[in-house]
């Protein structure tokens, strides 16, 4: 029988990263949550709709569409987005407009009523807190600063986008603020999750740690 699986923590910790692997071992499906409020930010930019005002969004984001393919490329009506939701400039549009409860309702709702057939492993800020509370398996992710600015430069390097070290060091800082001081669904880890630090840990070495916690809930 499939469970669900919450991966949460702070940004570039490497949540995707482990959750598109882990899904793809264990035969499950990957949603990552970020990539949604991302979507938000990118088409309000696009459509010149103020960023502060939250009845706006949550009008637009009641007819927008927004999927995602096996491949886990993001689309918005239909138009794949994947790369363009990743720069710096929409990550911290994305935390911006994820402070509004009409957002976050909206964006709940969806990420609730894909994953309610089990076999999801899901991941974002507040899975176990408020999406899936009753996820089966929770996983809180953390790293340090450094670490996470390190291993999104070398990301953005290897997708051959511009990286500047220090900017996404400061951005990561700045987010990680934003997201834990925010009113509602502030990040945190969730009572009965599990937290690992992956500062000093290679992915396999996150992966197996994770695989390791659900054999012994078979047991
Ligand atoms: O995970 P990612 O860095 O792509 O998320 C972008 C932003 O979206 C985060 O900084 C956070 O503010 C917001 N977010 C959220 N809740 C989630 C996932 C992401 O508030 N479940």
């Amino acid at each position: 029988m499939k469970i669900n699986i919450a991966i949460d923590g702070p940004s570039a910790a490497g949540k995707s990263t482990i959750a598109k692997l882990l899904a793809k071992k264990l035969n499950y499906s990957h949603l990552d949550t970020g990539a949604m409020y991302r979507c938000v930010a990118y088409l309000s930019k696009q459509l010149g709709i103020d960023q502060k005002d939250e009845a706006a969004l949550a009008t637009m984001i009641d007819s927008m569409q927004i999927d995602f393919d096996s491949l886990g490329n993001v689309y918005i009506n239909q138009k794949d987005v994947s790369r363009e939701i990743r720069t710096n400039d929409i990550s911290m549009m994305a935390s911006n407009v994820s402070v509004f409860p009409a957002v976050r309702e909206r964006l709940v709702r969806m990420q609730q009523r894909i994953a309610k057939n089990k076999g999801y492993i899901m991941d974002g800020r507040d899975i176990g807190t408020v999406v899936l509370p009753d996820a089966e398996l929770k996983i809180f992710l953390i790293a340090s600063v450094a670490a996470r600015a390190k291993r999104r430069y070398q990301e953005y390097l290897q997708k051959g986008m511009p990286a500047d070290y220090d900017a996404i060091f400061e951005d990561i800082k700045k987010r990680d603020y934003q997201d834990t001081h925010r009113a509602t669904s502030p990040l945190k880890k969730a009572e009965d999750a599990v937290e690992i630090d992956t500062s000093d840990m290679s992915i396999d070495e996150v992966q197996h740690a994770i695989e390791d916690l659900l054999l012994s809930m078979q047991k």
